[in-house]
């Protein structure tokens, strides 16, 4: 039976690179989508850039042009990524379209008319300067639980503590400095929280909607009681105005996930030319109340919440039908850490992309993925000898040994007589076809790989046991090499059909090669026909060089930028999915997660994808912030508080003065210290500082130099830290 399917993946934000944890998922929806189309099912494919928000708002200003010229660069960046992994959307679009618009006027007025909108005065930050109430990530100030200066409106850096902007000691304004006021404003709220919703959703969230880890989750919050959601900004702001109130824009919330169907709307407006059925007819008929046709949405973790609770309230209600499925996947980890931009982990498509093959990474991704929430690891070690062994070693090796001996002996043509046990192999190849199919089909593609790869093994011991190598050196063998031969190449092209949604390309060569249509999935038994001649044997992959890897890891070290707020920290940190999530809204109690969940918190932080730019008026004479180091690698460096017994002039020094420090030890140190052009060295005798009591020693000219002490500096001068009142010599700094 033909299936009507319409597959989403998460919108990226359009204001950051795609990398390779992003990829994670439109690999994933990818292959599903493509081992759909090979069954002969009608299945669309739809995404678009996410492109909304204060983020893009400030980011555009601060570049001098505007959001829809930054959009648009982006909309180009994002879909060269896509297309160089091989991502086939039948549609890659925007949400600043007219069609999102219409969808988002349209489900918000329904969602009205059904009393599940209200209006409710909210208290904010504004920024006076810049007039424009400020997301908590724009927001900073000194940590309420441990003083650290400069953190964010929503959590703290050093001591992960979560909190409301307004309790940050002296908090500013990241994009003009100021001091930010508290002003109210109406915010526009859909009611998630009303009866009908809650009624709805209680027998919504369960399998085969949501997976069944998540119902689990998604029960959990339910009970908690879920929040109203604020679904609207004041101006100044980049997006779309609410139709009956002025000066008020959508968020988030109520127009990205719109932008599917907006994205699949103007899909509708190519497809009818070619249906000979009006474009909204299409639309209809996936996405009216009654559809017969399924539609999925792929997504990450860290999405769910909105996904599973907030955009099927939000669809049943307005009148729409509701997902066939939500499917949830995990993050990536690199080596089994999160993505690190100063391990060169935090590897971005673009860089990829120069170095390596991206099939080789749709297969590794392939391998490992299940159908579970389970972050996956990327474990570039693990990556280089599985590409090699499996694909280049097992499944390439098995045309490669065979096609030679067609084209030489045998005019390039195969033959369709065999033995008992080339049958047996092609019969086992044949009969794996329901197994292969049922794995790719729940999103079991490990599972999938596994039972190809078993079957590749079982080919090549065919061709070890029948060495047709030994065949070609006996004339009287002629007839069985032919049959030996045409055996590997039909078990290859078995393979290849099984390989296909994992490796499009290189199936597309396999068919020039064996000079057969596109293949379909089949399940009958199908070979090549007695005296079908295939093309010259050209080289399919090529192995992976360990160089090759090591110098995408080199190059994206290099590329280090200061991490953005983003980035950092929050429930996907680095490794997250490039979806905007909406900051934190204070004013709605958190339907945060309990520990222990492999599900982040719902709420996660930052509303974009980068905020640097917005901050540079700010930072622009600070200098950009080094990238970032775990808390072991910080512990590395042994910091004790010293006492400077003795200061004095070197002859000959110009910089240099040389200190004596007392950090507890038997024997004091002996350090050069460049801070004569800032003290006299009678004004440091007796003082407190900060050394570095694990610095290698260092030869320099005037002796040895045991340390190193600690001062800020820059173009305004030079000071040496010191302690608090209190501190000894020899305590640990940390
Ligand atoms: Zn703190």
């Amino acid at each position: 039976m033909k299936r009507k399917i319409l597959v989403t993946s998460a919108l990226p934000y359009a204001n950051g690179s795609i990398h390779l944890g992003h990829l994670v998922e439109y690999i994933q929806t990818d292959i599903w989508v493509r081992f759909q189309k090979m069954q002969g099912h009608e299945c669309h494919y739809v995404c678009a850039d996410d492109t909304h928000g204060t983020p893009i708002m400030l980011r555009a200003q601060t570049e001098g042009i505007t959001p829809e010229a930054l959009i648009e660069r982006v909309w180009h960046e994002h879909k060269a990524d896509f297309d160089g992994f091989h991502v086939g959307f039948d549609n890659f679009y925007s949400t600043n379209s007219p069609e999102t618009r219409h969808y988002a006027d349209d489900i918000y007025l329904k969602l009205k008319q059904a009393g599940l909108i209200e209006v409710r005065s909210v208290e904010q930050f504004y920024d006076p300067v810049k007039e424009m109430f400020l997301p908590d990530r724009f927001i900073k100030g000194e940590c309420p639980k441990c003083h650290a200066k400069d953190q964010y409106g929503d959590s703290c850096e050093v001591c992960g503590t979560t909190y409301s902007p307004t309790d940050l000691i002296e908090p500013y304004s990241a994009v003009s400095g100021a001091k930010p006021v508290r002003k109210s404003s109406d915010h526009y709220f859909f009611k998630l929280s009303d009866q009908r919703c809650r009624d709805f959703l209680k027998q919504w969230i369960a399998p085969p909607h949501v997976q069944a880890e998540a119902a689990n989750k998604l029960g959990e919050w339910l009970e908690a009681g879920l929040s109203d959601w604020d679904i609207s900004r004041d101006a100044p702001y980049f997006g779309f105005e609410i139709p009956d109130a002025p000066g008020k824009y959508y968020y988030v919330w109520l127009d990205a996930p719109i932008g599917y169907m907006g994205s699949f709307r103007n899909l509708c407006d190519k497809l009818a030319a070619t249906a000979g059925q009006p474009a909204e007819s299409i639309f209809d008929e996936y996405w009216s109340k009654d559809s017969a046709t399924e539609v999925y949405h792929f997504i990450g973790k860290d999405i769910l919440y909105f996904h599973a609770l907030f955009w099927p309230a939000e669809l049943e209600h307005a009148g729409y039908r509701t997902p066939t499925g939500v499917f949830a996947h995990g993050f990536l980890t690199v080596n089994g850490q999160k993505m690190s931009k100063s391990r060169g982990t935090f590897i971005t498509a673009a860089s990829y992309l120069k170095h390596l093959n991206p099939e080789h990474l749709r297969y590794y991704f392939a391998a490992k993925l299940n159908s579970s929430i389970e972050d996956i690891d990327l474990s570039l070690e693990d990556f280089t000898a599985r590409v090699n062994s499996d694909l280049i070693g097992k499944y390439v090796n098995i045309a490669s040994r065979a096609a030679g001996f067609i084209a030489k002996r045998f005019d390039g043509k195969v033959t369709l007589r065999n033995s008992a046990t080339d049958r047996e192999l092609l019969n086992q190849l044949h009969q794996a076809t329901g197994k292969i199919y049922a794995s790719y089909d729940a999103r079991e593609y490990g599972a999938a790989i596994r039972e190809i790869m078993r079957l590749t093994d079982l080919a090549n011991q065919y061709v070890d046991t029948n060495k047709p190598w030994e065949l070609a050196k006996d004339s009287g063998k002629e007839s069985r090499l032919h049959e030996v031969c045409s055996t590997c190449l039909n078990a290859f092209c078995f393979l290849t059909r099984y390989l296909k949604p994992v490796l499009p390309r290189l199936a597309e060569d396999v068919e020039r090669f064996l000079n057969v249509s596109p293949l379909k999935w089949e399940t009958a038994y199908t070979v090549l026909p007695e005296g079908h001649a295939i093309n010259p044997y050209q080289h399919l992959m090529t192995r992976i060089d360990p160089k090759q890897v090591e110098s995408m890891i080199e190059e994206n070290k290099a590329s280090l930028t200061p991490p953005s707020p983003a980035s950092r920290g929050g429930a996907g940190g680095e490794g997250a999915h490039p979806v905007r999530h909406g900051e934190k809204q204070a004013h709605a109690a958190s339907p945060s997660s309990q520990g222990g969940s492999p599900l982040p918190n719902p709420l996660p932080k930052g509303e974009g994808a980068n905020v640097k730019g917005a901050c540079s008026d700010l930072g622009a004479n600070v200098g950009a912030i080094a990238p970032l180091v775990s808390i072991d690698d910080f512990m590395k460096i042994d910091l004790r508080v010293a006492r400077i017994v003795n200061a004095e002039h070197l002859e000959g020094a110009e910089k240099l003065l040389k200190l004596t420090l007392d950090i507890g030890e038997e024997n004091p140190r002996t350090v050069f210290a460049g801070i004569k052009s800032a003290y006299a060295p009678e004004s440091l005798i007796g003082r407190h500082t900060v050394m570095v009591a694990n610095l290698a020693p260092r030869k320099m000219k005037f002796g040895v130099s045991e340390g190193m002490v600690l001062a800020a500096g820059g173009d305004g001068g030079l000071y040496i830290l010191g302690p608090d009142q209190g501190a000894k010599p020899g305590m640990r700094v940390k």
